[in-house]
């Protein structure tokens, strides 16, 4: 049997690893260098450059070469280099041929089969692309592997431990995922995952460039396409170089700029503030919904290049209150796990095995009625999102009406709090016999497997009715196609006049923070949104001590969100949140609290079941 490769396939660079001599090995390139840019060129003659040459040729040859292509993996976005267009995947698909040549140089023997790993957001699109994308390079790809377990896998294997709960902060060219990683026995398990994929270490090249070009009061809109691209890359050098030293100089050469000047790491820190706050937002998120603490970590796995600047580093630390942050390989992590992976599936003796689950990146549920009447589908949840799966989940609803002789469960995908933001998925539709009223139970049941694939079944015990339905994964994610419907869709949408902004703000706040939370946290705020819909719908006089109200309580959540406390009820509960300061004001909550608990007596009903 050949070789079995794993491949880090990379936004920025790509790698690959072998299990060799009972440990994973690193695959050098012709050059002799383990990371291969990410990066695809093509030029006039139609002669294809992979790695980094095609890197130079971005400054240099931006018309015929691409890069980041790997964010659009299962989009039919084009890319036109020269003459002819590729599909992302298509791209890719010249990288992994790369890695494959320089795999069998390396080995001097074919190889035929390669693991290869993708972001753990990534959607079963983008997966069956990469997928895709092996099998056009002439790989064979059975398995995928998320980023994150490999990085997990990689230092289990090097610390050899058997208990761990890590987090893996993958900082990279153009895009941060923060996941929490649990490894026990023999099972590594994703618990929960969070990133900003609009951030990386460009933008740290692109304020860089920004300030140098302002510096030095050049006009930008004067520049040509292949200036900015040599701007950018003396921009990355600088920052490389602020990795090594507290100073570094930064030197752009070329027909329309010749200047230099001094860049020092507090430069960055001021000029980039913006990036280092987007930072720690998924940081918090991520322990928020795996509802872990910083003293819970065991691990802190810093993966990707950005991992290696040292004022990274030192904001992890002051974020993450720690100061035993170890870089152990950034650049190679993900290689080496996936190098284990494929150790594991040779069925190699020498490297123990082990079990990857996976998780639900998104939230799954049906719309039902929202209780401020306003006609709308409010989202209810059936599966959270970061749940480990396989997993099934039962809820019990009821008619919305008496008398009513239709049901029907509309099924939906994502984070807001209405239903019609998110992506509906299907419908299933159930007749019930009219003399059954609002009392009548009807059971909802979703299971959700490994293979994406999302099973609803209805029950309605008083009738004997069964009804089920199986949405393939294929359905369950966007397309760009989609996405750009969305937005056209967004865009005919008026603005709210001046006189509803706090409401709508209010609205707005809420809703994202909604979509931060789980649990009853969010429950209870989603309920707080509707009684203060309700409360303005009724439009009564009292509305502006509501909103006030709503201020404080948002306030009140977004610090708990933005902060590692843990959530436990009583921090939010019936208002022993709330700062009073005056008599008046501790009566007006109470009054609010009060109408709200009734409201909600008279709204919900809950009864739900695992
Ligand atoms: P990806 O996972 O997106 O393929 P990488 O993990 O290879 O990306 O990280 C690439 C990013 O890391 C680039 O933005 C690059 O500029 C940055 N980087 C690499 N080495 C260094 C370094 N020594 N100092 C600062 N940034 C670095
Ligand atoms: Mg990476």
């Amino acid at each position: 049997m050949s070789k079995i490769i794993g491949i880090d396939l990379g936004t920025t660079n790509s790698l690959a690893a072998v299990w060799q001599d009972g440990k994973s090995v690193l695959i050098p390139n012709a050059l002799g260098e383990y990371l291969t840019p990410s990066v695809v060129s093509v030029d006039a003659r139609g002669t294809v450059y992979v790695g980094k040459s095609a890197k130079e040729r971005l400054a240099t040859h931006p018309n015929e070469t691409a890069s980041v292509f790997k964010r659009f993996m299962g989009t039919s976005k084009k890319y036109q280099l020269g003459k002819q267009t590729f599909l992302p995947e298509e791209l890719s698909a010249l990288v992994l041929k790369k890695l494959k040549e320089d795999a069998e140089r390396f080995l001097g023997e074919e190889v035929e089969e390669a693991i290869i790993s993708v972001p753990a957001y990534f959607n079963d699109m983008a997966r069956n692309a990469t997928k895709r994308a092996g099998l056009i390079a002439g790989w064979k790809v059975e398995r995928i592997i998320n980023e994150p377990s490999a990085a997990a896998l990689a230092c289990q294997n090097v610390k050899q431990v058997e208990e761990a709960t890590m987090m893996v902060f993958d900082f990279g060219g153009g895009t941060l995922d923060v996941s929490l990683v649990d490894c026990f026995d023999n099972v590594i398990e994703i618990l929960a995952i969070s990133g900003d994929n609009r951030l990386g270490g460009q933008d740290f090249d692109d304020m860089i460039a920004e300030y140098f070009l302002k510096e030095q009061k050049v006009d930008v809109s004067k520049l040509d396409p292949e200036t900015i691209g040599v701007v950018r890359m003396c921009a990355e050098q600088c920052k490389r170089a602020l990795t090594e030293s507290q100073t570094a100089q930064m030197t752009v050469k070329c027909p329309q700029i010749n200047a230099t000047m001094e860049i020092s790491r507090k430069d960055v820190v001021n000029f980039c503030a913006r990036i280092f706050e987007r930072m720690g937002k998924p940081i918090r998120q991520v322990m928020a919904d795996g509802h872990i603490s910083v003293e819970e970590i065991s691990d802190v796995v810093l993966v990707g290049g950005s991992c290696k600047m040292p004022l990274v580093q030192q904001y992890l630390a002051h974020v993450l209150k720690r100061n035993d942050i170890e870089t152990i390989d950034p650049d190679h992590v993900i290689a080496l796990g996936c190098g284990v992976c494929a150790g594991i599936k040779e069925r190699n003796e020498q490297v123990k095995d082990m079990l990857l689950t996976d998780i639900c990146p998104f939230s799954l549920g049906i719309g039902v009625h929202d209780n401020a009447n306003s006609g709308e589908l409010r989202m209810s949840y059936m599966i959270e999102r970061n749940s480990a799966l396989p997993i099934s989940k039962q809820h019990t609803f009821f008619p919305h009406e008496d008398y009513q002789t239709l049901v029907t469960l509309s099924i939906y995908q994502g984070e807001s709090l209405y239903a019609a933001d998110n992506l509906e998925l299907g419908k299933l539709e159930i007749e019930i016999p009219p003399r059954l009223s609002v009392q009548m139970p009807i059971c909802v049941r979703f299971t959700y497997d490994i293979n994406g694939i999302l099973e609803v079944e209805v029950d309605i015990p008083a009738t004997k009715e069964h009804k089920q339905m199986v949405i393939v994964n294929k359905d369950l994610s966007m397309t760009e196609e989609q996405i750009q419907a969305k937005l056209r869709e967004f865009e005919k949408i008026k603005i709210s006049p001046a006189k509803d902004e706090k409401n709508q703000y209010i609205m707005d706040w809420g809703s994202r923070l909604y979509m931060q939370c789980t649990g009853e946290l969010q429950q209870e705020i989603g309920r707080k949104l509707e009684y203060f819909r309700y409360e303005v719908r009724r439009d009564n006089r009292s509305l502006k001590r509501v909103q006030k109200y709503m201020m404080v309580y948002l306030g009140v959540v977004e610090g708990m969100v933005n902060q590692f406390i843990k959530l436990s009820e009583n921090d939010w509960k019936d208002g022993s949140w709330y700062q009073e300061e005056t008599e008046e004001e501790t009566q007006e909550k109470r009054e609010i609290e009060d109408e709200f608990r009734t409201w909600e007596k008279e709204n919900y009903d809950d009864s739900d079941t695992d």
